[in-house]
Order: C-alpha cells, then structure tokens, then sequence
C-alpha cells in the first residue's frame, strides 16, 4: 500500500504518531481540519483528516494496519 494521506478517525487514532493504543497523547491543542472524502486507509467515504493532524504515521504504522 502506497503512504496514505488522508485518514479517517479511526485509521487516524490506530496509525497516528499523536496516540498510543488509540488514547491521544499529542499536544493539547492542535488545528483539526476535516474534509468529506475517502479515507486511504479503509476507503471509507467520511471525514478525513491529513497526517499532520494525526501526528504524522508511526513509524511501524503497515504493522498496526494488519493488526486490525
Ligand atoms: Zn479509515
């Protein structure tokens, strides 16, 4: 799979720098932009966000992908 760059919530809190087993541990605040298309992840139409609002990818991020 080629590097997403647009991530659902879900995918967001699962692959994201910003959270750690899902619980966020980014800063406190941090600009949120959300825009409606398809996710690159799970190709979900619905709000997505760009990497840097995730924290960017871990940095082992296709392991957690197969961990779903
Ligand atoms: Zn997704």
């Amino acid at each position: 799979m080629n590097t997403p760059k647009k991530l659902c919530q879900p995918c967001g809190r699962k692959l994201g720098g910003f959270y750690i087993d899902e619980r966020f541990v980014g800063p406190a605040t941090h600009i949120a932009t959300y825009t409606l298309r398809c996710c690159d992840v799970c190709g979900k139409k619905t709000a997505v966000g760009d990497l840097n609002e995730f924290g960017g990818l871990k940095k082992d991020w296709t392991y957690y992908l197969n961990r779903r």
